[in-house]
């Protein structure tokens, strides 16, 4: 399947990507953290991808291969953050399916499917200093552009964008989730990691949507 070979080599680019970014997301998650949301994405994303390339050969359509990348994914990284992304990738697979090439549309919905999963799962809010303080300007980015009739690499640039500013501000947040909370004054002036990685795999995937 073609849309199932194109996810594959975004989830490639991702790993490596995130294999080149592990220290610097650990030494952020160190500050106030326990410092292993590098090795945690690097795991969780190898997993993914091993897994990915297990299904595609034996031809499962994109929303399949994003569903059982997502377990992979939850699986090998362990942690919160591991957990969120099998879920919001679980969200996306399942909002894309498997019977159409994804359009603009059907990546907006799946993209917002994805960050009400991390809401629910996780319980996180707007300000509290977690992904979600880039995933929910990131979706509502991408789903108003797309509403606008902009295609969809645009829109995913102008979102990934958004994404990587929403990641910066987080250094100014106070943290109320996660294991970060108990050293929250320590992180003042020091971006969410879990924010910070999620901008980075968003402007990956923008990079090769160009
Ligand atoms: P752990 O916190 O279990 O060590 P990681 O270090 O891999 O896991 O991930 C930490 C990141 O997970 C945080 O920086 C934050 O972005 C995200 N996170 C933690 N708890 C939540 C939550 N309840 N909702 C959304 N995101 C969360
Ligand atoms: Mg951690
Ligand atoms: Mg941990």
């Amino acid at each position: 399947q073609e849309s199932a070979q194109r996810v594959l080599q975004l989830l490639e680019a991702v790993t490596a990507m995130l294999q080149r970014n592990a220290q610097q997301l650990g030494d952020i998650d160190a500050v106030a953290g326990d410092g292993d949301h590098g090795i945690g994405m690097e795991r969780g994303s190898l997993g993914a991808v091993a897994k990915a390339r297990d299904v595609a050969a034996r031809g499962a359509g994109a929303g399949s291969l994003l569903c059982r990348a997502a377990d992979a994914w939850a699986d090998k990284a362990g942690g919160t953050s591991g957990a969120l992304w099998g879920v919001a990738l679980t969200a996306l697979g399942t909002a894309i399916g498997d019977q159409h090439a994804p359009d603009a549309r059907r990546v907006a919905n799946g993209v917002r499917h994805a960050k009400e999963g991390i809401m629910h799962f996780g319980k996180a809010r707007v300000g509290d200093k977690t992904m979600v303080d880039v995933l929910v300007p990131f979706s509502d980015s991408l789903s108003a552009a797309v509403a606008k009739g902009v295609s969809l690499t645009d829109a995913w640039l102008t979102a990934a964008g958004v994404a990587e500013q929403a990641a910066q501000a987080t250094a100014q947040l106070l943290p109320k989730m996660g294991r970060a909370r108990p050293l929250a004054e320590k992180s003042l002036g020091t971006p969410d990691a879990g924010a910070i990685s999620l901008a980075m795999v968003v402007n990956t995937v923008g990079d090769l949507l160009k």
